[in-house]
This record gives structure tokens, C-alpha cells and sequence, in this order.
């Protein structure tokens, strides 16, 4: 098998013209106003909470991906926190979510108290299953008619949000999740947190839900250093994100008044500077992504291995792109031989219901996640020679 490896390897360092060296997962690229905007930020003084690139960076968000109202958070695991606050999650109830994700998503639900449901996700499209959160509810709660809440028939607490992920960049089946959490009446809070720049149904993910999670951390496909926001269709529920983001403040002249516990989840203006100079390349970074999706794609047809495409009915950002190795034996060496050659690869995240700290949480049937988390490996997937 290792020629087929080496054929990979040297596939990666010729799509990135890179015949030696370390190739990365995700580097990000800053090729445009980057430099301007931060100086500007630093000549005005304005570097920190309030400034106009907050306020820009947040419409031209709004504006690219449909949503009423954006409002910029400190980084996308605060911003799950605030979205789960927001639609009304307490301690002591329970939110649906996949295994399948980054401990983010798992830990903003602790934040808040409640515990985390895991529930399988679809082979194709890598995020929660429809048909898997439908199961649950028809047959493992109750409707509570004293307050309405949909109870766990097995723990008796409510289930308060469910927390859809979008896999690597690629939309899960959003709008079904969405139409039964509304006949069950459950708020949902999406995990856009890798899919900025992708489409379900040619809606951008982050405006199905409730609330939408956006992160600019580093590695993700754009980057103001560290960063987060989220994303509302309720213009009022915005309003609310936007006075908890600062200390929940009441606006006055110059007496401090505070309605009620805020907290101090607000972006800065030089990472919002950030933001706006790498919004401004992302249609040419979804085209890079979207060309290099393409080539791994042809490239391992023919090869007889599985490269994970953008799900039906949407459009994919390919954040990270994903192969399928064998079995759990293949995908180690696997790991091994491009780790140990200079090119970096990674195995999907250990399913979260495996971690210690959630191992009393509930969960369904989870063969697909399961059977992912044994093969799955993530390889460069960094923007290629972009242009300035
Ligand atoms: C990156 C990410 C987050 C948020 O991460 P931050 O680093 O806090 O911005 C949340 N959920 C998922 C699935 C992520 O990949």
C-alpha cells in the first residue's frame, strides 16, 4: 500500500508546488487589504472593542450571507456558548448534537449546564442525520403538557436546542433537521462554524436555525486571528445577542447600568480590520478551494479511494478536504507514512461521547459516526498560489 501512499504524497506536493518542505492542513493567506486596514485601525487608535470595522465587518456579513443581523463574538466556542443562552438553554436540560465535532460545540453545551445528546450523522453528508433526530424524539420523549417542553423519557429533563454541525464545510441536510425540530418545537442553533462560504439549497448554512455559529480562528477558511459571530433571521433576538456581548449594558451617556448578566464576548476592532480585508478575497478563496476539491477528487478516482464530495443539494466552501481509508489499521499507517513524509494529515476528531468528560452523556445508534471516525483522514485543503 505505501506505493499508492507515495503517489498521494506526491499528488499533495505537486498541487502545491512543493517538491520539499512541510505542507500543512490549512495555512491562511493573506493577500489583500490586511495590512491597510490594521494600520488604519492603529493610526486612528481605535484597536480595540468599538471601532468601524466592527460595525463594517459585521453588515458586509449580514449582507454576504443572507442573514438579517450579524453580531461579532471573541471566538466561535464563545459564540455557540452566547447562542445557546440566547434560545433559552438552562442547566439541567439536554441538547441534541452529533459525536462527530470538534470539542467546541460539546463544550459551550457544559457551559450552560445541560448535557449533550449525541446523535448519529449521515455517511454522506457527515452532520447530524434527520432520520436519526426523528427517531429520538418519536420514540425517546415525551411532550410534558405542564410546560410544554419536550421531555427525555429517561433522564424526565427537557430537551432545549438541538446543534447541528456542518462537517468539514459541507451542509447537512439543514432544512430537515430544522422542520422537525419545529414540529417538536426545539430551537436550533447551528454549528456553521467550518461552513462559511457554503450553501444548502443555495441558502447560506448559519440562516436555517435560530441562530447560526460563524469561527475566524486561524485555521478556518477566513481568519481575523481569533474571532466568532452569529448569525440571526429575529432582528430583536440580535438586539439581545449584541447587549449580552457587552456586559449587557444599558446605553446611557455616562452612568453604568447593567440589565443583566452580560458577558464580555465582544470582538476588537483590529480583528474585525481582519475579517473585513479576508471577506473581501473569499469568493477567490471558495474558487481555489472549490479547484482543488476537484483535482484531489479526480485524483483519487482513479486511485479506487474515497474522497468525500460536497453533499446533494448543496454547495460545499471544502474547507478541509477528507478521505476514506479501509479500515482503522489502513487509516494509521496512513496517518503515519504522510506525517512522518512532511505532509500533514489528521484523522477525524475522537467521537465526543469516547472522552471521559462525556462519558455518561446519552447516545443513540452511532454506527455512522463510528465507522467515519475509523476512517476518516483530513488532507491539505490550504488556498493554492493565490494571486494578489
Ligand atoms: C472551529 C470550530 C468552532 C469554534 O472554534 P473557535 O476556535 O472558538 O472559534 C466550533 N465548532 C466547530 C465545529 C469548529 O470547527
Amino acid at each position: 500500500m505505501n506505493a499508492v501512499y507515495k503517489e498521494i504524497i506526491d499528488f499533495i506536493r505537486h498541487i502545491y508546488n512543493m517538491p520539499e518542505g512541510f505542507i500543512p492542513l490549512h495555512a491562511p493567506v493573506f493577500a489583500g487589504n490586511e495590512k491597510k486596514y490594521l494600520n488604519d485601525c492603529i493610526d486612528s487608535t481605535f484597536v480595540s472593542s468599538v471601532g468601524k470595522y466592527v460595525d463594517l465587518f459585521e453588515e458586509k456579513m449580514a449582507a454576504y450571507t443572507g442573514a438579517t443581523k450579524a453580531v461579532v463574538c471573541v471566538n466561535g466556542t464563545n459564540a455557540i456558548h452566547l447562542a445557546l443562552k440566547l434560545v433559552g438553554v438552562e442547566a439541567d436540560s439536554e441538547v441534541i448534537t452529533q459525536p462527530l465535532t470538534f470539542i467546541a460545540t460539546a463544550n459551550a453545551i457544559a457551559y450552560t449546564g445541560a448535557q449533550p445528546v449525541f446523535l448519529d450523522v449521515d455517511k454522506e453528508t457527515l452532520g447530524l442525520s434527520p432520520d436519526a433526530l426523528l427517531y429520538f424524539l418519536e420514540n425517546k420523549t415525551r411532550l410534558d403538557s405542564k410546560t410544554n417542553k419536550r421531555l427525555n423519557l429517561k433522564t424526565k429533563k427537557p430537551i432545549s436546542a438541538c446543534v447541528p454541525m456542518h462537517t468539514f464545510g459541507h451542509p447537512c441536510r439543514i432544512d430537515e433537521i430544522v422542520e422537525i425540530c419545529k414540529k417538536y418545537t426545539i430551537p436550533v442553533v447551528e454549528d456553521a462554524a467550518e461552513s462559511l462560504g457554503s450553501y444548502y439549497k443555495e441558502r447560506h448554512t448559519g440562516t436555517f436555525g435560530t441562530v447560526g455559529v460563524l469561527s475566524f480562528n486561524g485555521n478556518k477558511i477566513l481568519t481575523t486571528g481569533g474571532g466568532g459571530m452569529l448569525l440571526f433571521m429575529d432582528e430583536e433576538l440580535a438586539k439581545h445577542a449584541k447587549h449580552l456581548t457587552t456586559q449587557a449594558k444599558v446605553p446611557h451617556p455616562w452612568e453604568f447600568s447593567h440589565d443583566e448578566i452580560g458577558y464580555n464576548y465582544r470582538m476588537p476592532n483590529i480583528n474585525a480590520a481582519l475579517g473585513l480585508a479576508q471577506l473581501e478575497q473569499l469568493p477567490a478563496f471558495l474558487e481555489n478551494k472549490r479547484n482543488t476539491a476537484l483535482a484531489y477528487k479526480g485524483f483519487f478516482m482513479d486511485k479506487g479511494l474515497e474522497f468525500i464530495s460536497e453533499p446533494a443539494n448543496s454547495k460545499s466552501n471544502y474547507w478541509l478536504n477528507a478521505i476514506l481509508l479501509k479500515n482503522r489499521d489502513e487509516r494509521d499507517n496512513f496517518l503515519k507514512f504522510t506525517n512522518d513524509n512532511g505532509v500533514m494529515t489528521r484523522p477525524a476528531w475522537t467521537l465526543m461521547n469516547r472522552l471521559p468528560i462525556f462519558k455518561s452523556a446519552l447516545c443513540g445508534d452511532l454506527s455512522n459516526a463510528v465507522s467515519l471516525e475509523e476512517r476518516l483522514v483530513n488532507i491539505p485543503s490550504s488556498i493554492r498560489n493565490i494571486q494578489v
